[in-house]
């Protein structure tokens, strides 16, 4: 059994700066992926908000350079599932790959796309109900598409859909906006970007593929059609801490609680970024989270020795 000091599981910006930072420190250190290396960020088209890149950067490129430079300070990185972790000092973690033994872990899981939960949106997946706008939006050039979600993820998945398709509308549930006011002007200063306020999915309309969504308005009850040929789903994320459950804190809505260390409430494990309790869900923020764990997963071994 491969035995490290720290495995890192998750390799969004959270789990990447931890892994930076714990190879830096001279740490033997372990990456787990199960996905893409840069995780949910890697669909964001361009990242205007992360300090360093003035012209904004892509966020698969972002991810990309993450990766690398924790690479470049001996962090070892590997595509498996984490599906358990047990013990203390040493921990064993299981994964879809092979079992671990380390005697710290960062767990910076990250979160995965909230659904509709509406006929239609699981039979039409893939058939235009997606929910990565910048990995489909040029299926759909020269035609109309819905955004579903009024926060920063609708907004700029809107204006990217922009680029290639001849009418966005943005389906919110309410009438104010909750992105932040700068992607909120550039959306409204978009002609082809229309927002219907104050409207829910009640369900995907197609039989192989999308033709339109039936939506039910919410202060009136009323039903209608639109028709589009694609539905991006843009509502939010929930924790990927299933899998936690009975090994750290986790909350009432999922999310795994830590104090300010980035400390959870079993030895020798931490947690950064998306999945924990009170994350700003930002990428600045993710990377901040794990750099906090990785130091304190540093004093953890030192005092443990
Ligand atoms: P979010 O902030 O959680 O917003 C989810 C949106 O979906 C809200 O507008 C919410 O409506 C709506 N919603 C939730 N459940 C719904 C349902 N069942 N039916 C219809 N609408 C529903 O999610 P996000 O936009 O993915 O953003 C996540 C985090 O990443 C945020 O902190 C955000 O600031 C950040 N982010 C930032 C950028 C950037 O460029 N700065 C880009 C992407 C994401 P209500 O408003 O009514 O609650």
């Amino acid at each position: 059994m491969s035995k490290y000091e720290v495995i890192i599981i998750g390799g969004g910006p959270a789990g990447l700066a931890a892994g930076l930072y714990t190879s830096r420190a001279g740490l033997k250190s372990l990456l787990l992926e199960r996905g893409m290396f840069g995780g949910q960020m890697v669909n964001a088209a361009l990242v205007e908000n992360y300090p360093g890149f003035p012209q904004g950067i892509s966020g698969g490129e972002l991810g990309s350079l993450m990766h690398q430079q924790a690479l470049s300070y001996g962090l070892d990185t590997i595509t498996a599932e984490a599906t358990a972790i047990t013990g203390i000092q040493p921990l064993s973690v299981s994964t879809s790959e092979d079992t671990f033994e380390a005697s710290s872990a960062i767990i910076a899981a990250g979160s995965k796309y909230r659904k509709l939960e509406v006929p239609g949106e699981e039979s039409l997946s893939g058939h235009g109900v997606s929910y990565c706008a910048t990995c489909d939006g040029f299926f759909f050039r020269g035609k109309e598409v819905a955004v579903i979600g009024g926060s920063d993820t609708a907004l700029s998945d809107a204006l990217e859909l922009s680029r290639h398709v001849n009418k966005v509308y943005v389906v919110h549930r309410r009438d104010q906006l909750r992105a932040g006011k700068v992607l909120q002007q550039k959306a409204f200063d978009q002609p082809k970007v229309e927002f219907i306020w104050n409207s829910v999915v009640d369900g995907i309309l197609g039989e192989e593929l999308v033709t339109g969504v039936r939506l039910r308005d919410t202060k009136t009850g009323k039903l209608t059609a639109l028709n589009v040929a694609g539905v991006f789903v843009a509502i939010g994320s929930t924790p990927n801490s299933q899998w936690l459950s009975g090994i750290v804190e986790i909350d009432d809505a999922g999310y795994v609680v830590t104090d300010q260390a980035m400390t959870t409430s079993t030895e020798g494990i931490f947690a950064a970024g998306d999945i924990r309790r009170n994350s700003p869900r930002q990428i600045a923020a993710a990377v901040g989270d794990g750099a906090t764990a990785a130091i304190s997963a540093f004093k953890y071994l030192q005092a443990t020795g």
